[in-house]
């Protein structure tokens, strides 16, 4: 009897089975990891909508004031809001402040909000030039830069923290960065992490996740892509 398939492959036709599965694994590639990307801005956003919850519990509980960065000249000690929403235990688990697309070199997650800086960190144009909108909400005493929520006259349309990555050097371990969107702070800034798309948390407590044009529209001019500092 005779063998249905006893012809053999010859070597042309298996490299161009090998040339087209390359070509179709190559179509796939890009749409995959869009994919993935946009998985993770979700995830994003649901992490930092907790965040934002969790400050608007932290801004009830302190009458109206947000303590974004305290420091105590004689202790010499220093804390950021993040420390403090998770190290008093009843606001927010650890691992909602990660960005899930931030990861340092050993795959290990690392804190990647930043607060948005007035000119504590920074220079104060970014803040100057909103003041009139957005209310003269920002204390600074010494060091420390305290929000004043009950100032804020478009909690809607005020952010006041947002994917932040710093690009080499130092670590980002501890509470927030801060996140100033014109002025580079310790070789951080914000960060469009998902497919061009950074996530934004509001004083209202929504979140939203901003493209570069966007950013750009807000006055944004130094933007971290890819794990560089660009100018918008
Ligand atoms: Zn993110």
């Amino acid at each position: 009897m005779k063998k249905c398939f006893e012809k053999k492959f010859t070597l042309i036709e298996l490299l161009v089975v090998i040339a087209i599965i390359a070509i179709l694994a190559g179509m796939l590639m890009p749409a995959l990891s869009q994919a993935r990307a946009r998985a993770t801005g979700v995830k994003c956003c649901g992490n930092m909508k907790q965040v934002a919850s969790a400050i608007q519990m932290y801004v009830g509980d302190y009458k109206d004031v947000l303590e974004c960065y305290l420091y105590d000249p004689v202790a010499s000690k220093e804390s950021l809001i993040g420390d403090v929403l998770v190290n008093e235990g009843k606001y927010i688990p650890k691992e909602v402040m990660n960005c899930p697309n931030v990861r340092l070199g050993n795959g290990s997650l690392h804190w990647s909000s930043g607060i948005l800086d007035c000119g504590k960190g920074g220079g104060d144009s970014f803040y100057l030039a909103r003041v009139n909108e957005w209310g003269a909400f920002c204390q600074r005493d010494g060091y420390s830069q305290f929000f004043l929520m009950n100032r804020m006259r478009v909690p809607a349309s005020t952010f006041i923290i947002g994917d932040t990555f710093i690009v080499s050097g130092g670590s980002m371990g501890y509470g927030f960065f801060f996140m100033n969107p014109q002025v580079v702070i310790e070789n951080s800034a914000g960060a469009a992490l998902h497919n061009e798309h950074m996530t934004l948390g509001y004083a209202d407590g929504h979140v939203e996740s901003n493209d570069l044009n966007y950013l750009k529209q807000e006055g944004f001019t130094k933007v971290c892509k890819q794990s560089q500092i660009i100018d918008l």
